[in-house]
């Protein structure tokens, strides 16, 4: 039996999700942080799966999860769709739901967050809304687990009854009302009196009338009702049309229905259909939901937006906070925390190498151990609580309800270079990684904002970077730590914001689709979803320290101790790696790094970038608490920022180029956009280089 979890983002989805199945699904108080549909078994009842859908405001999609989400109710025709929705923010979540009731699969509503409506002082009848809609509500609270079970229940019998009607009646969806004709289940609970009309005369009544009656074959043989079907033709909505197959001669007939609907009721059909929904949520608001004015939460988050989301002060705000996130990051705790780190990795380095000295082991395999995979994996590893310390203080920023915030006012900024305020939310991710960055852009509801925004996530700076950053500013800038390591972020944002530009001026034209995310409440962040997000980002950095970058340094440790007759090389100069690194190092002298090492390590970052590192560190024999003292023969200050802006420039790892293949479609642009950027990166360096040598 198959559950669905359908609603609008935000209302609560996976945290119910999670208490269904008992698994850790990421939660956020932020729309858009389930893009991929997530199944699982329901822990009280193991014969029922639930899949977690991302969150849609309507039918009618506009981005391609809302796509996602439509396409899995129609195609997988799950047993009951729960529909989740917000109870403190009813209208505008009933809107789906009426959509949903439409389609006429078994249904149960539950009003979530009937903690913070009770807080509140609102009251809710369940019972008459129940009536109303002609679906079972069921009163919930997800993140307290109440009523869950309640829920649960009564979604098998919903689904079970439809079941059974299934059996008499070859459509799924007509046969579910014949049964309640029928005197099923439901009529002994009264749970489902009667599939509802949401308006019982005029002219919108008419015409969907008049065209699921005409459409009815064409609806049952594409196994969706005619009512949603109609609904779904009166809205032009050019899906519906495919998969029904309609005829020429409907499809006319039907534009004049419509055309009649128009001039009768003076509106136009999307209006009209709009209007007829708002209109009966009103009805139904109105008789079962007493609502205290205005929320305290929300009283509450208008008091603190007045200080965040000011036009003066938000900006100026934004960069503080993002300039304190970032020096306790890299100042403080995280510099801390690796330091100790690094030091027992080398302590546990030290102790590893006496044990097989005194075993005696064979020399090669010594060497493997302990110049490739302790320095290899090590030299990563030591960078871990970095990057668990920069995300702590992000999914803070995030739970909060901040991060919304921030792509709101960035909103006005981003629509100047032909971006909207949700393309802000992947670029932040992207920080972190591009892979997820890129697939968040699924929440972007044009393919154009889309495209823009999948070619940009690169330019901002990746975690896996860090690391090299970490090394090179250590060597190098001592001092000012900090201070480049926030340029090198700026940099690439300033290069994200001219590649904008410059498409915005050249590419194809069209607007960016309107601002219409939703700025959640201000929350306390919960502790469980901070601690999630930061065991989920050290679980990716750890996956890829021992699959990715392990195989990378045992690669380039073989590369590296061998030469072209596999004889183990005495001079490094010698070996197999050092022959493919010179061939290549000449592209690289112009720039300022032509040594073979380097342009070695280059290539071993395409794998992941965390890579360079424990490259340089495999081939200049030095492990990473060290390796800043070796660069120095490597680098001058100069080449060292020319190599950091290469590094932050050049292509996103493997794992990101098959992102973007998958999210694009299309395997030729992803290699378009890797080679724009080895371009750019190359461009820009060559420039950092040669002007900087010129003046010094
Ligand atoms: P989704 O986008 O629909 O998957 O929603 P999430 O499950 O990510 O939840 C959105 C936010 O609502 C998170 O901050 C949750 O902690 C919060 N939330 C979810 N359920 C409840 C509830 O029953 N009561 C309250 N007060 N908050 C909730
Ligand atoms: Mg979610």
């Amino acid at each position: 039996m198959i559950f669905a979890l359908v609603g609008n983002q935000n209302s609560g989805k996976t945290t119910l999700f999670n208490q269904l199945t008992g698994s850790n699904q990421r939660v956020g108080n932020f729309p858009g942080v389930t893009v991929e549909q997530k199944m699982g078994e329901i822990k009280t009842n193991k014969n029922c799966t639930v899949v977690d859908l991302p969150g849609i405001y309507s039918l009618r999609p506009f981005s391609s999860e809302e796509i996602d989400t439509r396409d899995f109710i129609l195609n997988e025709k799950p047993d009951v769709i729960i529909n989740i929705i917000d109870a403190t923010n009813i209208e505008r979540n009933l809107y789906l739901t009426l959509q949903l009731l439409e389609m006429e699969i078994p249904m149960v509503l539950a009003l979530n967050m009937m903690d913070e409506v009770r807080n509140n002082g609102g009251t809710i009848d369940v019972k008459k809304m129940s009536e109303k809609l002609g679906i079972p509500v069921v009163p919930i609270s997800a993140a307290k687990n109440e009523g869950v079970d309640e829920l649960v229940k009564t979604s098998i019998y919903a689904a079970k009854g439809c079941h059974r009607a299934n059996k008499k009646s070859i459509y799924a969806a007509k046969g579910c009302h014949r049964a309640n004709k029928n005197k099923h289940l439901y009529n002994k609970k009264k749970i489902y009196p009667k599939i509802i009309d949401f308006c019982d005369s005029g002219p919108v009544h008419r015409c969907i009338h008049a065209v699921s009656h005409m459409i009815e074959d064409y609806a049952e043989n594409a196994g969706v009702s005619a009512r949603f079907a109609a609904t779904m033709l009166i809205e032009g909505d050019e899906s519906i049309i495919k998969r029904l197959k309609i005829d020429e001669n409907e499809l006319i007939t039907t534009e004049h229905c419509i055309i009649v609907m128009e001039a009768e009721h003076m509106m136009d059909r999307n209006s009209a259909l709009a209007d007829m929904r708002y209109t009966f949520i009103e009805k139904v608001c109105a008789e079962t939901v007493t609502k205290i004015p205005e929320s305290k939460e929300h009283i509450r988050s208008v008091r603190i937006d007045r200080v965040f989301t000011n036009k003066y002060l938000a900006i100026p705000l934004f960069i503080g906070i993002m300039l304190a996130v970032f020096w306790l990051t890299f100042g403080v705790i995280g510099t801390f925390l690796s330091d100790m780190l690094a030091m027992a990795i080398s302590e546990l380095t030290v102790f590893v190498e006496s044990g097989l000295e005194a075993y005696g082991i064979n020399r090669v395999v010594h060497s493997l151990i302990i110049d490739g995979i302790f320095a290899g994996v090590g030299s990563v590893l030591s960078f871990l609580p970095i990057i668990v310390t920069l995300f702590f203080f992000l999914s803070i920023l995030e739970d909060t309800g901040y991060m919304a915030r921030v792509a709101f006012v960035m909103d006005k900024l981003l629509r100047k270079i032909g971006l909207s305020g949700r393309s802000f939310v992947p670029m932040l991710i992207g920080f972190g990684c591009t892979v997820p960055a890129i697939m968040a852009t699924r929440t972007l509801p044009s393919e154009r904002d889309r495209k823009r925004t999948i070619l940009l996530t690169p330019f901002m700076s990746c975690s896996a970077k860090i690391p090299i950053y970490a090394v090179f500013t250590a060597a190098f800038f001592t001092e000012y730590q900090a201070l480049v390591m926030i340029s090198l972020y700026v940099t690439g944002i300033i290069f994200g914001i001219l590649t904008a530009v410059i498409i915005n001026k050249t590419g194809s034209k069209g607007k960016p689709v309107p601002f219409v995310m939703e700025l959640p409440n201000y929350r306390l962040p919960s502790f469980k979803s901070v601690v999630l997000l930061m065991w989920e980002r050290a679980r990716d950095f750890l996956q890829r320290a021992f699959t990715v970058i392990f195989v990378a340094t045992i690669v380039i440790w073989f590369l590296q101790s061998f030469d072209p007759k596999l004889n183990v090389v005495t001079d490094p100069a010698d070996s197999l790696l050092a022959i493919i690194g010179k061939t290549l190092s000449p592209l690289f002298v112009p720039l300022g790094f032509g040594d073979w090492r380097v342009s070695t390590s280059l290539i071993a970052g395409i794998s992941a970038k965390e890579a360079v590192i424990s490259t340089l560190s495999v081939l200049t024999a030095t492990s990473v608490d060290k390796l800043s003292a070796t660069l120095g023969s490597l680098f001058t200050p100069l080449s060292a920022i020319s190599f950091l802006v290469f590094t932050l420039l050049y292509t996103t790892c493997i794992a990101a180029v098959t992102a973007m293949k998958r999210e694009l479609k299309s395997a030729a642009k992803a290699l378009l956009i890797v080679i724009m950027q080895c371009v750019i990166a190359y461009v820009a360096s060559l420039v950092i280089y040669q002007t900087g040598s010129a003046i010094f």
